[in-house]
């Protein structure tokens, strides 16, 4: 007999997925420019010329080490670059230890999570929130517990997460810049959540860890990235190159525990004993030594900025209301029903796909991904205005 819950998860996919699926089908149907695909976070800005570069030269090395099985945690001298790298960048004395490679954030999320929890523990979200934490949360045996973000800038709601935070509670996962609504928390914001989770540590005499996921740090427009590690140091950041140098498919980044904590040591071990359990035998080979040649290779955030830029001036002049982006590639915009899925049916019969806020845990808004080509942006207009009168 299968599992109940799996068979759910299997059948039943995530909402982004679905539309994505629907987009593929659809554009078979009656042509890729008449479709206007707003669903998925697939980076529309190739991967550096350096990642081809370093792909041809690894080439040249002899295949059985180059394709063989790394050490669970990652291959030592990628770890030792990337400690490296975070040394560099943001200060902090990185042990290459504390870092072991994984195949994307999603990875690291899942590993940290089961690291760092009971089953029966509470882990904390920020709704609006990625729909794969509550998979991961569940997954590990535990409750995910919704916290709204602060209405309207969409940062940490510290008296929330204040009456939230309970004896059960083992890690509050933050995602800055965001996915869905393109905040970025302030340092201030950070801080306070620093200042709540020591005060609430003293009071419960348990440890509290942030999970700080962190796919889209370079994606920003202008915006401070404060390095979690520096401001509260139980964390352990989630990082990834899937959006920082548009490699998602290669499922590349790394899981970094924080060597400012206390317990780093009994952490790292225990990711490394949660890798182990859920079957991550050693992240991807070939691009962790892509990502040993490409550490320093700047993202390219012009284009995301541009398309950034003609969708909110766009949508703006049509009347929609939205959260203006501080980073990320998502516009959050509220529907123009209360129901976000008969919206997103409604956009759909004008070939917009526009993905409903339902499944990131809040009622009332649709997603627009903007890593796109800037023409689709372009020639949706037309279909955003008809939606709009529509609703007139
Ligand atoms: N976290 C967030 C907020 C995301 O948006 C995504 C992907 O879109 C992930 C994690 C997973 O990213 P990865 O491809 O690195 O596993």
């Amino acid at each position: 007999m299968v599992n109940e819950r799996m068979y759910k998860l299997g059948s039943e996919p995530s909402a982004i997925r679905e539309l994505f699926a629907y987009g593929m089908a659809r554009k078979a149907e009656i042509g890729d420019e008449n479709v206007f695909d707003f669903s998925i976070g697939n980076p529309s800005v190739p991967a550096p010329d350096a990642v081809k570069q370093a792909v041809l030269d690894l080439m040249e090395e002899p295949p059985t080490e180059l394709h063989g099985y790394t050490p669970a945690s990652g291959d030592p001298r990628v770890r030792a670059t990337v400690a490296d790298h975070i040394r560099r960048c943001y200060g902090v004395d990185a042990t290459p230890g504390n870092v072991y490679l994984t195949a994307g954030a999603a990875a690291g999320l899942a590993i940290s999570i089961a690291a760092i929890s009971q089953p029966g523990d509470d882990v904390i979200v920020i709704s609006p929130y990625f729909p794969e934490y509550k998979v991961f949360i569940e997954s590990a045996g535990c409750t995910c517990v919704e916290v709204p973000a602060h209405v309207p800038d969409f940062q940490l709601d510290i008296e929330a997460l204040d009456a939230a935070i309970g004896r059960k509670t083992s890690a509050v996962i933050i995602n800055s810049p965001n996915n869905p609504v393109g905040a970025v928390y302030s340092r201030d914001n950070l801080e306070a959540l620093a200042a709540l989770l020591e005060r609430k540590e003293a009071e419960l005499g348990r440890k509290l860890y942030v999970i700080s996921d962190e796919p889209y740090r370079e994606i920003t427009y202008g915006a401070e990235v404060p390095y979690v590690p520096c401001v509260y140091p139980r964390t352990i950041v989630c990082y990834s190159y899937s959006k920082s140098l548009s490699l998602p498919g290669e499922r590349i980044g790394y899981l970094y525990v924080s060597d400012l904590m206390d317990d780093a040591s009994e952490v790292s071990a225990a990711v490394a004993g949660a890798g182990r359990a859920l079957g991550f035998i050693c992240a991807p080979a070939l691009f962790q030594r892509v990502i040993e040649r490409c550490i320093d290779e700047p993202s390219d955030v012009e284009a995301y900025a541009a398309n950034c830029t003609l969708l909110t001036e766009g949508l703006g002049a049509l009347g929609y209301e939205f959260v203006e982006p501080q980073g990320a590639f998502y516009l959050w915009v509220r529907a123009l029903e209360p129901d976000a899925q008969a919206f997103s049916d409604r956009a759909k019969a004008h070939e917009l796909l526009l993905v409903p806020s339902d499944s990131f845990g809040v009622p009332g808004w649709v997603r627009v991904s903007y890593c796109i080509p800037r023409e689709t942006i372009e020639r949706s207009m037309p279909a955003f205005k008809q939606l709009m009168e529509e609703y007139r």
